[in-house]
């Protein structure tokens, strides 16, 4: 395994880290192989952005029966609301989730990112308010050794990347995302066609990753896979399948980019990506893919970030549009999604059609039409 240096944290990490969002759910004995497995293999750096306790719990304990081998990067603001994920800036809610987050690591975390700023508006308010001066503290108090921030909009990374308590980012990288202009407007950020002559990096992205590398702000990257579209020849924007090999090397060629945290959901998928360690550099190549003409970008397309949340109804959105694109796939619904699908209890036919979670979605996902569709799909 190689390892970077983060910028100025001097923390080295392993190129290839945990992104472990996808791993398998609350499962103490699966989780416990699975980072077991990553930190023989030398990964050291893990991301936890996901509120719900019970999951937490089970990452903590895995991570903390080694726990001088890991750096865990801890998010202020994803908070377990009513039984779901919420982002919020609330501070009776922030200080509580974080609190119960940092129990799970044994007290300290490494990495303490301010989750998730999209717009420069929030980036603002955030640093000139409560929320900073909590963040401060907990840096003060030895709780947490370094300042972060995740965003997928390039203009925020880049004032965040100029603002002197961030000391790195995570930010979504991959080449399809690259070629998108920066915007705050999330419905320009992921059209459905590519702008003519938009034909490589985007102008503001190429920018930000210079800055850094200037600033020593790092980034570990997030989305390196797109949600696994970029393993589709059908689905990718390049209309030709990549490798992970391909995707993790054309983001650890990003200035500034110390790790990709990789979703691993089992022994299989880590050693997948790890392959890329032992890879010579015909395999690492991705030229030939970017050189495709772009057809697409991902607008309308779920990549189960669950981003959208929380739901009026209490769906849990990302769940549901995973079943109904497995279920798409087929021509027959397969047993066994229908029979996952209606173990949810809650389901697309609870959705009340409020579009309150649609403006969360970077990606501009009809949910609330594809929530009636999936109804209709399952009957329930
Ligand atoms: S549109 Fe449906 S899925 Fe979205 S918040 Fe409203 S009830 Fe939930
Ligand atoms: S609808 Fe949008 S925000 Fe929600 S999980 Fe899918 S891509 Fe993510």
């Amino acid at each position: 395994m190689n390892y970077r240096r983060l910028g100025e944290t001097g923390l080295m990490v392993s190129e290839i880290g945990f992104g472990a969002e996808w791993m398998p759910g609350d499962d103490q004995e699966m989780v416990s192989e699975l980072v077991g497995f990553a930190m023989e293999k030398g990964v050291n750096i893990v991301d936890c952005w996901m509120a719900d306790p019970a999951v937490r719990k089970v990452l903590g304990n895995a991570v903390c029966a080694h726990r001088d081998k890991w750096i865990v990067q801890g998010h202020f603001g994803a908070t377990w609301q009513n039984g779901q994920y919420t982002r919020t800036r609330d501070m009776d809610a922030v200080i509580p989730a974080w609190e119960e987050l940092l129990s799970c690591f044994g007290g300290h975390i490494e990495l303490g990112l301010i989750h998730f700023v999209d717009s420069l508006a929030e980036f603002d308010g955030i640093m000139a308010g409560p929320f900073i001066e909590y963040v401060r503290a907990e840096k003060g108090a030895g709780r947490i050794d370094h300042i972060g921030i995740s965003t997928h909009n390039p203009e925020v990374a880049l004032r965040a990347a100029e603002t002197p308590d961030i000391e790195m980012i995570m930010f979504s990288i991959n080449p399809a995302f690259d070629m998108l202009p920066a915007s705050e407007e999330l419905d320009d950020l992921f059209k459905e066609e590519y702008q003519p002559g938009l034909e490589s990096m985007d102008p503001q992205r190429k920018r930000l990753y210079a800055l850094c590398e200037e600033n020593g702000v790092g980034i570990t990257v997030m989305k390196p896979f797109a949600g696994g579209r970029l393993f589709s020849a059908e689905k990718s924007p390049f209309g030709v399948a990549m490798t992970p090999v391909q995707a993790v090397h054309y983001c650890l060629t990003r200035p500034a980019v110390a790790s990709v945290l990789a979703g691993f959901r089992d022994v299989g998928e880590c050693a997948g990506c790890l392959a890329y360690e032992g890879a010579g550099d015909e395999e690492k190549d991705y030229a030939s893919i970017l050189a495709g003409a772009p057809q697409h970008a991902y607008f309308g397309n779920c990549i189960y970030c669950g981003h959208c949340q929380p739901c009026t109804a209490g769906i849990d959105i990302a769940t549901v549009n995973k079943y109904y694109d497995l279920a798409q796939m087929q021509d027959e619904v397969p047993a066994s999604v229908r029979d996952h699908y209606l173990a949810l209890e809650v389901r697309a036919g609870d959705c009340t059609g409020c579009a309150a979670c649609e403006p969360n979605c970077p990606f501009g996902v009809p949910i609330a039409e594809r929530m009636a569709e999936a109804a209709a799909l399952f009957g329930a």
